[in-house]
């Protein structure tokens, strides 16, 4: 009991007291939904792993958005995590694809461009017909960071935007409401 509380304690968002509901909960379903439930997470963990072209989560290895060709080709929304692509998704307001950088440059944590899938998306962009990258990382030190060293990179190519946050500075992309997300992308300006 406490072994399991412990463990999903680790889970984000979730404290002493949520744990232990969690646990006694589980505790008190039958065996076949808590065997059904472990399966799903170790499934999820062994066949979810990254797209190979734009890094979002996927069990294929090119993800469902890479490989609609009902989406807008030529824009590339690039984001830090996952966790943005989904929320983007949820406004319903951008049509074309994506790139997961895969973090932030960051420093301090020791985290430098080549940590990063930043190549990648140099590569990306180069070659192939981009007419517009936006960019759409949280307003944080090490989302401006990002943004401009990004933002230098691909000028060469192609225009390059960010969206418009009516965020506080260290507001999170992934916590804004849908209309807040979808204001950001459509009052986006060209990067200095
Ligand atoms: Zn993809």
């Amino acid at each position: 009991m406490a072994r399991l509380i412990e463990q999903l304690q680790r889970l984000p968002g979730v404290g002493p007291k949520t744990a232990q509901r969690l646990a006694l909960h589980i505790l008190k379903r039958p065996e076949a939904d808590v065997q059904a439930l472990a399966q799903a997470l170790l499934e999820a963990k062994q066949q979810v792993g990254s797209c190979s072209v734009c890094f979002h989560l996927s069990a294929e290895p090119v993800c469902e958005i890479c490989r609609d060709s009902n989406r807008e080709q030529h824009t590339i929304c690039v984001v830090s995590d996952s966790r943005d692509v989904i929320a983007l998704e949820r406004t319903r307001e951008y049509r074309g694809k994506y790139h997961v950088l895969g973090g932030l440059i960051s420093p301090m944590d020791g985290i430098g461009p080549d940590q990063l899938y930043i190549t990648q998306l140099v590569r990306r962009v180069s070659k192939q017909d981009i007419k517009e990258v936006i960019l759409a990382i949280n307003p944080s030190v090490e989302g401006e960071t990002t943004t401009l060293y990004i933002g230098q990179l691909l000028k060469p190519f192609t225009r390059v935007t960010r969206i418009a946050f009516g965020l506080p500075m260290g507001g999170d992309l992934e916590y804004a409401d849908e209309v807040t997300l979808a204001r950001a992308l459509e009052g986006r300006r060209e990067i200095d």
